[in-house]
């Protein structure tokens, strides 16, 4: 479906009280930059006796929201009673939340009782990274015959996320957009981060991956939000937030651009080209020493050996301008190829 670009969608995590979604809304639509309104309305909440959301009550004060600022309404569905209320007071727009698209059983619950919508249904990414449970969330609504279909990257919880909330793993949502090419991908830049402090960064980084917008929390008074307080921004950052946001082109024109733009890609390939020769040189040594391994009655694995590789290799992470993690991912399939290499001469 084609979509405005980039389409915001900002609002606060939960909808708390009218005024608050009315005072929210107002401001919202005042900046101009907002182009659809969201509120939690039931709340999937971790642990159990904190807020779980205002439920049915609040979706009147949204559709006063939607009257006074006509701004449309996007709001998480989780179950078939969630789906029933918000079409009685014609939602405009729903998303699939992170744990919902994670139980086979709920999202299959959720795409029947949205059969044949017209409506569009945003399907956040699992909680894990398991891009096939994704895909598994979207293909259950195309069963059901909902056409109108987009993905919401809100990053993936438990991976070692450092400052951040969830971790993006953003090749997980390239990978997701390269299957489903047609569908739009927004970043949801307030769950990734969980604080205030790192959203610009994170939306700039979607911005440059080519993402078609973005869900964004906004609050009237963040401080006294009663869910995810630490993440949301008000109206106004919020509209300065999006200002210093480059959508930058995915092409230019310039002739000088282009030049060296070629004459980049060509070092890149010889690069990859050597990079590549010298791997499949390291694998025949590996493969000599699984053959002499083999005649002496030697094991492949030498703890101690790879040990000081990977010591060694690491030391140098600085010096390089290479990531550790990068670093260790890189000499783990090295390593792991290396002693298929081996256990193949091994077998001769
Ligand atoms: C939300 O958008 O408020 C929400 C609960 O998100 P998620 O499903 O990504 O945790
Ligand atoms: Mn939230």
């Amino acid at each position: 479906m084609e979509q405005k670009r980039p389409l915001i969608i900002a609002g606060p995590c939960s909808a708390e009280s009218e005024e608050q979604i009315l005072v929210t809304a107002k401001a919202l639509a005042a900046t101009g930059k907002v182009d659809i309104f969201r509120a939690g309305v039931w709340k999937p909440r971790t642990k159990p006796n904190t807020f779980e959301g205002m439920g049915e009550k609040a979706l009147p004060w949204l559709v006063e929201a939607r009257k006074q600022t006509g701004l449309p309404l996007a709001i998480e569905v989780a179950n078939t009673s969630h789906v029933e209320s918000a079409m009685k007071y014609d939602v405009d727009i729903f998303w699939i939340g992170a744990r919902t698209t994670s139980n086979p059983f709920s999202m299959q619950e959720v795409a029947e009782a949205l059969r044949g919508t017209e409506k569009m249904v945003y399907v956040k990414n699992p909680m894990s990274g398991d891009v096939e449970l994704w895909c598994g969330g979207v293909e259950r609504l195309l069963a059901c015959g909902v056409k109108n279909i987009g993905l919401i990257h809100r990053g993936f919880s438990g991976y070692g996320t450092g400052d951040l909330r969830n971790a993006p793993m953003w090749h997980l949502a390239l990978e997701m957009r390269r299957r489903m090419p047609e569908l739009p991908i927004i970043c949801d830049p307030s769950h990734i981060c969980g604080s205030r402090a790192y959203i610009k960064d994170i939306s700039q980084q979607a911005a440059d991956l080519n993402y078609d917008g973005f869900m964004i929390e906004s609050h009237i008074n963040p401080d006294v939000a009663l869910s995810d307080a630490k993440q949301q921004l008000t109206p106004e950052a919020l509209a300065s937030l999006l200002d210093t946001i480059k959508w930058r082109a995915g092409e230019s024109a310039s002739q000088t651009f282009q030049t060296m733009l070629m004459s980049l890609r060509d070092q890149i390939d010889s690069l990859d080209g050597e990079i590549l020769q010298l791997l499949a040189e390291r694998m025949s040594v590996a493969e000599k020493i699984g053959r002499i391994k083999r005649d002496n009655d030697v094991r492949i694995l030498q703890s101690l050996r790879w040990e000081s590789i990977a010591e060694r290799t690491m030391a140098r992470s600085a010096s390089l301008g290479l990531s550790i993690e990068f670093l260790q991912t890189l000499l783990d399939a090295i390593h792991v190829e290396s002693i298929n290499h081996q256990n193949k001469v091994m077998k001769e």
